[in-house]
Formats: C-alpha cells, structure tokens, sequence
C-alpha cells in the first residue's frame, strides 16, 4: 500500500495560459529538475500543446532529455556552456545561456568552426552574482565587438533578486539597470520575469516571460491568496492504527506524549519520499475535510498521525497535499518553500496523471 501522487496536466496548461494571457509577449515554461519533480517528460507535451514554444532547463543533459520530446520547439539551458559542450549543443539543437566571456568565446568557436552563426541568449548579472555576464564583461564586449562574431543573441535575460516581495525597491532598479544594459544588444529580445515577476506589473514585463513554479501551483503572490490552480495531490493510506495510553510516547525519542487515550494512525510515507523531517510534531494531514496533526517524529519510511478524533480505520486514506493544504502550506510547516517541496517528492509514491 504505498501513497499515490497525482499530478493535474490539465490544470498545469490552465496555469500556463492563464500566465500567457497576462502580457504581451512570449511566455516560456522552464522545466528545470525534471519540471520542479513533475515529470517534464509528461508535462512537455502538455505546455507544447497550450501553446507553449519556448523551454528552459537548467542542464544540457536535461535538454537534451526534453530535445526527444520537444523536436522542434526552442530548448534553452540556463546553467550555461563548459569546455567540450558546445558541439553538444549544436548537435541537439539547444540554445545555451551564456553567461561569461568564457562560455562566449566557446560559442563563438563553435560558430567559427562550422562557419555559420549560431544563436543563444546572454545571461546578464544584475544582482544575483550567481550566473551571467558583470558590468565589466559587458565592457569588455563593448570594446571588442569580435567577441560577438558568430555568436547571435537572440534573448538578453536576467533573473530578479526579490520578485516575491513586490515592495522591495530592488525590483524596479534592477529592472532599470537590465533594460539600460539590454540596449548593447538591440537585435535580442529581452526576458526578465519568473513566476513572481510576472506579478509585479507592466514593467516587468518583456518580450519573454520565464515561469516555472506558477505553473506547477506555488503561489507567485505569496503575500496574496494564490491566482494560480493546484496541481498535486498526495494521498496516503493508513497502514495501522495503534491505541496509545495517556503517558505513552510515538516514534523515535518520544517527542510526542498522548495527553488523552490516542488513536495514532501510521502512514508509509517518511522523508525518504521529501515528506520533511522538519514536518515533524508539526505538520497536518486531511481526513476528508478534518485537519489531523501529525504527531511524533517523521522517519524514512513512516508518519503518524493523530486520528482520535476522526472515524478513520486502517485502510483509510489521509491527504497529504491537496486543495486544503497545498504545496506552499506544507512549505510553511516544513519552514521551506513550495519549490522544495515539489523538487523533493518522492520516487517511491505511485504517479499518476490525470485532466489530460
Ligand atoms: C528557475 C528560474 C526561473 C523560473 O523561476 P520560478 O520562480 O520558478 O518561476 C526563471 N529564470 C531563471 C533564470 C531561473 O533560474
């Protein structure tokens, strides 16, 4: 008896068009860890057929994985170009993200040695210092246009610091410093916003959107009532329920005590399945419409859960995640964030997708 996800494809497009009818330009899906652990294969057909022509992954191998699927639709991969990859690329038809002078001058031999110009996006660093060309890079392309030979850039990106905290005013100047750094490129189309972003107004939004976690049913918004559907839910059945005497203790270490005669329903569900250990004496379950606490310590393979005062037997299936507690309320007890509880569910539950 092992827990069943399933995954709502229909509504996964809805989020997609819903995002693609708020701005005027491209919207792009980024399916990135196997689409934020969803199965991009399955959902890429899906987003392609809603009318989706732009992906973004952030490795070449997962592009590479979706290019088998996707034969004609524009992959790119954000993670960049490396030594000896760039044939690679080529090859399969993926765009890369360059996002240094290095990853430039590889594109650019590739281009050079095949003799014709090969297109890609750039990178641009504007807060993040994680990935993508710095101001003083971009000086240096200024003052050597040759770099650039070969090498067509047909998106100039750069990724928000603070897109989920509409008041922070480094939204909008890091907004400005992008469109102003943008204009050295003036063939590129521009690509600014992710999920939240998108949220933040006119502004932000350019040529070429790049949502993930929206689609998947996080709140972009998260000081806001979520405007995007769910898309998961997790159900899991109970596999015992042990009575348990005032003074008695469940799981490892005792953390929980029952202060009452206690009906503790187990579960099969722990966090090798990316159910946290830090849900822990904390989280809750769903017992139809009854919220049921979770009591004692998660372990790898098992979860208990306080049934006393539900009617529930063995056999009985308590909901994880679902439509009374979604991805970003499970976040908030696991104190994480709805991508993470996305990118960690479990290989072990039985998938199943469903509204396709
Ligand atoms: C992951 C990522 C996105 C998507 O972000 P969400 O917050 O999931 O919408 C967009 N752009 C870049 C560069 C990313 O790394």
């Amino acid at each position: 008896m092992t827990a069943l996800l399933e995954i709502d494809l229909g509504a996964i497009a809805a989020n997609w068009r819903q995002l693609a009818a708020m701005h005027p330009g491209e919207t792009a899906a980024v399916l990135k860890a196997d689409a934020y652990g969803l199965g991009a294969a399955r959902l890429a057909p899906v987003l392609a057929k809603a009318g989706c022509k732009t992906f973004f992954t952030a490795h070449l191998d997962e592009a590479v994985a979706l290019r088998e699927i996707l034969p004609t639709a524009r992959i790119a991969a954000l993670n960049g170009l490396f030594p000896h990859a760039a044939a690679d690329f080529y090859e399969h038809n993926i765009t890369p993200v360059l996002g240094s002078l290095r990853d430039i001058a590889l594109w650019h031999a590739e281009a050079a040695g095949l003799g014709r110009p090969l297109p890609c996006m750039l990178h641009l660093e504007m807060g993040m210092n994680r990935l993508g060309l710095t101001a003083r890079e971009l000086e240096t392309l200024r003052a050597n246009p040759t770099l650039l030979d070969g090498v067509q850039v047909d998106v100039a990106l750069t990724h928000l610091v603070a897109a989920d905290a509409p008041d922070d005013p480094v939204n909008r100047s890091q907004a400005m410093a992008f469109y102003e750094a943008a204009r050295q490129f003036p063939g590129a189309k521009k690509s600014l916003a992710n999920s939240s972003g998108m949220f933040l107004g006119p502004f932000f939004h350019t040529n070429l959107a790049r949502p993930g976690a929206a689609l998947y049913g996080v709140n972009p918004t998260p000081a806001h009532p979520n405007p995007m559907r769910g898309v998961v839910r997790l159900t899991a059945p109970i596999l015992q329920i042990h009575d348990v005497a005032p003074g008695e203790t469940v799981g490892y270490s005792g953390v929980w005590r029952a202060e009452r005669p206690s009906r503790i329903a187990t579960l099969g569900v722990g966090y090798a399945d990316g159910y946290h250990r830090a849900l822990t004496n904390t989280a809750h379950a769903y017992f139809d419409d009854t919220p049921i606490p979770l009591v004692g310590r998660v372990s790898m393979d098992l979860t208990t859960f306080d049934v006393t005062d539900v009617p529930a037997t063995p056999g009985d299936t308590l909901t994880l995640l679902g439509p009374r507690h979604g991805v970003d309320a499970l976040a908030t007890e696991a104190k994480t964030n709805g991508y993470e509880i996305l990118t960690s569910l479990g290989r072990r539950f039985k998938r199943q997708y469903i509204g396709a």
